[in-house]
């Protein structure tokens, strides 16, 4: 890497835009500028793609033995460690989230690196008996080639890592492009992997913008699987031009995730999960519990309460130890949110708080209050849209039936959350909502380990655990007959 501009890496080199372009980043909590980076362009991002493919072809990594991979993504898991204040405050510094909560997200692809590194070499396959014993029959899981990876500015690390680590696991190579606003990280790990030896080719860097850089990465022939993750309108966009070589395809999209809440939940801890789920992170996070559904004999407290400890929230930049969270992304962002909230309000939801940008001590940022709308009903398009920022509706329900009904009526499905102290009841609950990820008496928790995916709109296929890795394999059955022989089917007429 170059000192002053961080350039893409393309075939083993860390090498300038073709045309010498370049973007500024700068933080979203001040608007000062964190870094310059290149900025593709089409024919650089051909050349990353073709150069991924010979890597591919040539078997330099394909053709290694699983175990001496997943050894790589070991070695990979300790030197993101070694270099976790440099990672979490490049991340903080580009996203503009709280110092802590990048420092989490290392310790999570740390974990998600070493995961996919211990089960490299968990995955031959399977013998088929054939009813046959002169027949060999297996199915084999083979990498699926070059994989095109396109990931959002909501967790920029963590989205790199889930699909980085798994596809490089499965013996692939690829080329990712970041979102345009939050490339730093993503570089940083391609250092990572550049200092640790990958085999040139392998693993491809392209930045900029989404229409020039990160289409062919979704229609380009060469492109084997295309993953991604962000909002649904590019994720259609994606599937349709893949659909066009059908191409494989992994989308993580967004999510309207309800966080149900019974009358016999512990109150306090649903209390303060509630505004967990709603606003961690400023609430750009896909699996944000943005649509509250309370039972109506504890709504009123509830959702007074509520809105009590959402007006004490301290917002802050990145490095401000008293922060409790973070801007919007960017000044579009902020304003998509704040129309957002005003159509809500239009369509008759009450503001109860929030509802503006943050402090006059944040000006130069783009933070917006959290904000509470209650008395929402369901055609409510703040309850349909995602709004991605802090806001959390409130919707309210008599019945168990009725609450499944309004948690499961939304054309996304990511996750969400039942509160109760009733076992049964959360585990009917759980199992009739519609939902990739549920989470009983807690919120945002995941586990590398187990799968992360949508149902419905929130997307196709499944990141993290088994399902992750295969996910970047193709699967082949292969059938020996040890015993060649005619088969009489067309006997000879001479
Ligand atoms: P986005 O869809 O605007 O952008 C995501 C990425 O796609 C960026 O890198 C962007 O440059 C690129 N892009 C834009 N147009 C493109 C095109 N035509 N072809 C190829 N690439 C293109 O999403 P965003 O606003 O960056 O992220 C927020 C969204 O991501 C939210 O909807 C959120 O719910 C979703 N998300 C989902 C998950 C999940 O796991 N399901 C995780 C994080 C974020």
């Amino acid at each position: 890497m170059t000192d002053t501009i961080a350039t893409l890496f393309i075939d083993g080199q860390w090498v300038p835009s073709s045309s010498g372009a370049t973007r500024t980043v700068t933080c979203p909590a001040d608007q000062s500028e964190v870094g310059v980076v290149s900025e593709a362009t089409a024919e650089d991002v051909e050349r990353a793609i073709l150069a991924a493919r010979r890597a591919f072809d040539e078997g330099l990594w394909a053709d290694k033995p699983a175990s001496e991979r997943g050894d790589f993504l070991l070695r990979v898991a300790d030197a993101l460690q070694e270099r976790k204040d440099e990672f979490a405050r490049a991340e903080a510094l580009d996203t503009g989230k709280r110092l802590v909560e990048a420092e989490g997200d290392m310790d999570d692809i740390t974990s998600c690196f070493r995961y996919f590194g211990k089960i490299a070499d968990q995955n031959p396959g399977r013998l088929v008996d054939a009813g046959d014993a002169s027949v060999i029959s297996r199915v084999v899981h083979e990498p699926i080639g070059v994989c095109g990876m396109i990931t959002p500015w909501n967790f920029p690390l963590l989205q790199a890592a889930w699909k980085i680590a798994p596809a490089l696991a499965a013996g692939n190579s690829f080329v990712i492009k970041p979102a345009e606003l939050t490339p730093h990280t993503t570089i940083l790990i391609m250092d990572v992997l550049d200092s640790l030896g990958l085999p040139a080719g392998v693993a491809n860097l392209v930045l900029g913008d989404g229409g020039v850089v990160g289409a062919p990465l979704s229609s380009h022939p060469e492109i084997d699987l295309v993953s991604f993750t962000g909002g649904l309108v590019t994720g259609r966009k994606i599937a349709e031009a893949a659909a066009h070589g059908i191409k494989k395809v992994a989308l993580e999209l967004g999510g309207k995730n309800p966080n149900v809440v019974f009358a016999d939940a512990d109150y306090e801890a649903a209390l303060d999960n509630a505004l967990n789920a709603g606003f961690l992170d400023s609430g750009l996070v896909c699996s944000a519990g943005t649509r509250l559904i309370v039972h109506e004999s504890i709504a009123e407290r509830f959702v007074d309460e509520l809105v009590a400890r959402a007006e004490g929230i301290v917002m802050g930049g990145p490095l401000d130890p008293k922060a409790e969270t973070g801007p919007l992304v960017s000044k579009e962002h902020r304003d998509k949110v704040t129309d957002y909230v005003e159509r809500g309000v239009a369509a008759g939801a009450r503001l109860r708080t929030g509802g503006h940008w943050g402090g006059p001590e944040h000006e130069q940022g783009f933070f917006y209050a959290p904000t509470v709308l209650d008395q929402c009903t369901a055609d409510n398009p703040a309850v349909i849209e995602e709004g991605f920022g802090p806001v959390i509706t409130v919707e309210t329900f008599s019945t168990e039936q009725e609450a499944i009904a309004i948690a499961n009526d939304t054309e996304y499905g990511l996750a969400g959350a039942v509160w109760t102290s009733d076992a049964g009841t959360a585990q009917r609950v759980s199992r009739r909502l519609r939902h990739g990820t549920i989470w009983i008496n807690d919120y945002h928790p995941y586990l590398p380990q187990a799968e992360w995916g949508g149902y419905k709109m929130s997307g196709v296929g499944r990141e993290l655990g088994p399902s992750g890795l295969e996910e970047y394999t193709e699967t082949k059955h292969i059938y020996h007959n040890t015993e060649p022989a005619v088969s009489g089917w067309f006997p000879r007429k001479d």
